[in-house]
């Protein structure tokens, strides 16, 4: 390594070249920061019927029948989703514990916070 630093010395170029790599490091990490502060939203619109529900869930189903992954507990039991699809425990109505499915078992919110953690969030878990 020193033989190179030195033929690059002779060359004219100067070791110099870091202080820009780390700010485009920073940059990559505060736009990281913001996207996980956008999946803590709240969401309450459906996409299977479109209108605004104090009990919409994520739920990553299979039905072939809808595209829509937010929705409703009203479309959820009409589209035969099972709970055990549901990965939030968001809404209004599950914050008062109010949240009850007609179609199969209602997941406990405990059941549900277990999944959702199960994603790595680097160093916020650290202070557990
Ligand atoms: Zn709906």
């Amino acid at each position: 390594m020193g033989i190179m630093k030195d033929a690059l010395l002779k060359a004219g170029l100067k070791p110099t070249a870091t202080p820009k790599d780390q700010n485009q490091r920073e940059k990559v990490a505060k736009k990281q920061m913001t996207e996980a502060v956008v999946h803590q939203e709240q969401r309450n619109f459906c996409e299977e019927c479109n209108q605004v529900r104090p009990d919409v869930e994520f739920y990553q189903h299979r039905n072939p029948t809808t595209d829509a992954e937010w929705i409703c507990v009203k479309c959820a039991d009409k589209l035969k989703i099972p709970d055990a699809c549901r990965k939030t425990a968001q809404s209004d109505t599950s914050v008062k514990k109010m949240f009850r499915r007609e179609h199969g078992a209602t997941l406990s919110p405990s059941e549900i916070k277990t999944k959702v953690h199960e994603k790595p969030r680097g160093p916020v878990n650290g202070n557990r």
